[in-house]
């Protein structure tokens, strides 16, 4: 498979997996994207289905990863599947369990890897792609990321350990529960670097932005991304979409539906990517809680992005996003691969106006018809109802984002089965639990360090200066 930037329309398309796997963006500002699709036909998907049975996550893993990746050889790629999903770090030899809840409802487990959400399926492959690449080209990476909660939490697990890695991650001071500051702040470890910023999500990712800029310290340092626009991230997602529609279905034609709490469109994403290759999926249903331009999108065919000001603080923190930084891939593929189109849209029509009018192209039937995209909007009562609901009838605890998912995915649900997909463990949302059942959901003896860890933060509150310090004096 080769890739070519969302934004530029003469690209000849000849980059390959490992070349853009240490990349964020495009040069040009876009994302990457496949230059053309395989399609898995029916046999393909029996062939799948051996394999998930024979050879476990693992095996599925280096089947589909092969796709979109031919520059590391196969055995490589298995070792490296097989490293990145163990028992012992996703708590059993399924990895990613379903289980029913009630009618056509089925849960996925997507969050039982060591941070408990579902970022960890494709960071734990991540880094060990890191290592490898950066092994063959005898290079280090200096990761600089911000994060809401769980993608900081999810990187530094991942990289841990990893030599040729040193990870710097912002986070915004007080805007994360005790469970998430004391999984990221409790690590002590010289790869590690924890910054806190007094301010919002959107001033760390303001900072990275700021330092990215910076020509000549981007150089210097080698700096990495390890946000939802790394390809490798969607690729090592859409293994989970494909067993789940395995696990699911009951032959290999048999369509399935999937409810995705949405922030980023990262997540998601990956699901209309298994849609493409061919796997039989009906609805990919995207739920968002108030802060729903998405759900907006998908109804009027108008992406309206928000300030940050205009961004809520809600009970599904790690949703509360404004502009989704992967949603012009979904676009591009919207506008038939016209690039010329998505960089006049996204680099000059939605930065002056804060809007992508797309309503007169037939957006909504489209996203629907041809890509199976339905979407719904739910509130802070919805989520708590939804956490008591599945509580009382179904025995399990889920939490806000899953809440959201499963509201979603209620209101939706066709024929077919719906897989909503978990996101995050309860135990990250004490307080949030307590208010919807009256109690916390029990911590597992793996997480019972992490309230009481001893904190290694550094408070940034001198700005970019002092972070351009830290990064200079810590870096690799
Ligand atoms: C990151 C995250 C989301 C949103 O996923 P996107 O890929 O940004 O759409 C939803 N729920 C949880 C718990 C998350 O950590």
């Amino acid at each position: 498979m080769r890739y070519r930037s969302t934004r530029r329309a003469d690209d000849p398309g000849q980059a390959r997996f490992c070349d853009i796997l240490l990349e964020g963006l495009a040069p040009d500002g876009g994302l990457y994207w496949p230059v053309s699709w395989p399609r898995l036909d029916r046999s393909d998907l029996a062939e799948l289905r051996r394999v998930l049975a024979q050879r476990g996550y693992a095996g599925l893993a280096q089947r589909v990863l092969g796709l979109f990746c031919d520059d590391i050889p196969a055995a490589d790629l298995e070792r490296i599947c097989q490293r990145a999903y163990t028992t012992e770090k996703f708590g059993g030899p399924d990895i990613v369990p379903v289980s029913a809840l009630d009618g056509q409802l089925r849960l996925a487990h997507l969050s039982n890897g060591p941070t408990a959400a579902f970022k960890d399926l494709a960071m734990q492959l991540l880094a060990e792609l890191f290592e490898y690449e950066l092994t063959r080209r005898d290079r280090r990476l200096t990761i600089l990321g911000a994060t809401s909660g769980d993608t900081g939490s999810a990187a530094e697990q991942a990289m841990l350990g990893q030599s040729r890695v040193k990870v710097f991650m912002l986070s915004p001071q007080g805007r994360m529960t005790a469970f998430q500051r004391g999984q990221m702040y409790g690590l002590d470890d010289p790869g590690i670097v924890n910054l806190t910023v007094p301010g919002s999500f959107d001033d760390c990712q303001d900072l990275v932005k700021a330092v990215n800029a910076d020509a000549e310290l981007k150089a210097d340092l080698d700096i990495g991304a390890v946000n939802s626009i790394n390809w490798a991230r969607l690729a090592a997602q859409v293994v989970y979409y494909v067993a789940c529609w395995l696990k699911v279905s009951r032959s290999d034609d048999q369509p399935v539906s999937l409810a995705v709490p949405t922030g980023n469109f990262g997540n998601i994403v990956s699901g209309h990517i298994a849609r493409r290759l061919g796997v039989p999926i009906d609805r990919l249903v995207l739920a968002t809680n108030e802060n729903d331009v998405l759900a907006e999108f998908f109804d009027s065919g108008v992406y309206r992005v928000r300030s940050s000001a205009q961004t809520v603080a809600t009970s599904s923190p790690s949703m509360d996003i404004s502009k989704a930084s992967n949603f012009e891939r979904f676009v591009f593929d919207l506008l038939d691969g016209d690039a010329q189109e998505v960089a006049r849209l996204f680099g000059q029509v939605l930065p002056t106006s804060g809007q992508i009018d797309l309503s007169g192209r037939g957006a909504v039937a489209r996203s629907r018809d041809d890509f199976g995209f339905w979407a719904s909007r739910s509130t802070h009562a919805d989520r708590l109802a939804a956490i008591a609901a599945t509580w009382r009838d179904c025995g399990r605890l889920i939490d806000p984002h899953t809440a959201d998912g499963v509201t979603a995915g209620r209101r939706l649900v066709g024929p077919e089965p719906m897989v909503c997909l978990e996101t995050a463990l309860p135990i990250k949302f004490a307080d949030t639990m307590v208010e919807a059942v009256g109690f916390p959901a029990p911590v597992p003896d793996r997480f019972a360090n992490v309230l009481t860890a001893p904190s290694h933060a550094i408070e940034l509150t001198g700005g970019l200066d002092q972070l351009k310090c830290v990064l200079r004096r810590l870096a690799v």
